[in-house]
């Protein structure tokens, strides 16, 4: 029987953990960047799963692929070899000129598995060599190790004690990484572009010093690409617009489209620290997600699919910008790299977000006081027009 919005809302409530901050609306079902509530409300959708979404809602080939995977075989084990797992790790190599990739099912796996890896390398020169330099404001995952290399103290309040050889330094600063960086620096872990912390483009020629420090000191270069990766900047990696490449790469989010699926792509010499039994997953990688993963990456790899990112990215930006001179004292700074845009209010930006979902947008707030835009990335510019139509008729009010 279907209920209605209020009793789905009071069932979750009796018998959900309460760990998320949930907006007043049951969602039932998308179409392209559309989602639909149970009273038949539609949404343009300016968060796309949080960065997950990249193809929008119900895009006809995921579906199908899904589909079609799940008539054939949902799961096997990680013990036998699959078509769908070997081309999307081809996939991966490929794009990224890396060497060896490994699949979990989601952000926090993958960068878990790279920090493990990370150690693994250092290990076998210098079992000391275990220090690892990440970013304050930084958003890494909920597992442990993962946690602790989250550059935000109000994440690790109560879950001590945390592992050992995290240092945090502030992002886009490379003299403070360059003052820590020593023989036992086993680590450099940056999210290429911050998303959660505000959206945070470092400076031009951050990754290339710090490329050099790596090399300089054996350390590995890991970047998590878990938000601006996967042709979110108009660049299928993030790094490759500042001209470098890293030693582990991290991507989830928007891999598969929405189904779960993580993963970490290694350079075959640092990879090669990683034997058989060294690391695992029952799921990971397994047909249905990799099914997913391989439409999402032949469309995201397209060159005329990341010029339209590039180009919708540069409107909205223009378009937020206007907003910006528009509403000086309501907001000091449009941010980021192609549809992956912050807004930096002067103010705490949740009554924004809840006043643009009652007018049918939903959007992101952000670090407290950034509005954050990361929509499907098949988004046109008459989506944009719509999202700004929505927050002309909203910010009024908050200026
Ligand atoms: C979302 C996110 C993660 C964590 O991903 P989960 O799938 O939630 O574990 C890690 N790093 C970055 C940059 C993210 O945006």
């Amino acid at each position: 029987m279907k209920e209605t919005k209020e009793q789905i809302v009071q069932k979750d409530r009796d018998s959900y953990i309460p760990v998320f901050a949930r907006y007043d609306i049951v969602l039932d079902h998308g179409d392209g960047m559309y989602v639909y509530d149970t009273d038949g409300r539609k949404y343009i959708d300016y968060l796309g799963g949080i960065a997950v979404n990249v193809l929008g809602h119900n895009h006809p080939a995921l579906v199908k692929a899904v589909a079609e995977q799940a008539g054939r075989m949902i799961h096997c084990s990680n013990l036998y070899y699959t078509q769908a797992q070997a081309d999307a790790a081809g996939k991966l190599v490929k794009r990224s000129g890396l060497g060896k990739v490994f699949f979990g099912n989601s952000g926090a796996e993958a960068n878990e598995g790279a920090i493990k890896l990370a150690r693994k390398y250092a290990w076998r020169k210098d079992p000391e060599k275990i220090q690892i330099i990440v970013a304050n404001h930084s958003f890494h995952g909920r597992t442990l190790a993962t946690l602790t290399a989250t550059g935000q103290p109000k994440y690790h309040e109560g879950f001590g004690p945390l592992p050992a050889g995290f240092e945090y330094v502030d992002f886009g600063d490379y003299d403070a990484i360059e003052a820590r960086m020593s023989d036992k620096t086993c680590a450099v872990m940056l999210e290429t572009i911050q998303g959660e912390g505000g959206v945070h483009v470092p400076p031009a020629d951050y990754y290339r010093k710090i490329r050099a420090l790596c090399d300089r000191y054996d350390a590995c270069l890991i970047l998590d690409e878990i938000q601006c990766g996967m042709g979110r900047t108009g660049h299928f990696f993030a790094y490759e617009q500042f001209g470098i490449k890293p030693d582990i790469v991290t991507l989830a989010k928007g891999l598969a489209g929405g189904v779960p699926i993580g993963a970490f792509i290694a350079s075959d010499k640092v990879a090669a620290a990683f034997q058989a039994g060294d690391h695992g997953s029952t799921f990971g990688g397994n047909p249905l997600a990799c099914a997913a993963a391989n439409v999402v990456l032949d469309t995201v790899s397209r060159p005329e699919f990341l010029a339209q990112v590039a180009r919708v990215g540069a409107y909205l930006r223009q378009k937020l910008e206007s907003l910006q001179q528009q509403y000086p004292s309501l907001i000091t700074e449009v941010r980021g790299a192609g549809l992956m845009l912050g807004m930096q209010l002067t103010k705490p930006g949740r009554d924004i977000v809840n006043a643009c979902l009652e007018q049918g947008a939903i959007i992101n707030c952000t670090a407290g006081d950034v509005l954050r835009f990361v929509p499907p990335l098949i988004a046109e510019e008459k989506d944009v027009d719509e999202l700004i139509a929505i927050m002309e008729k909203v910010l009024p009010a908050f200026a």
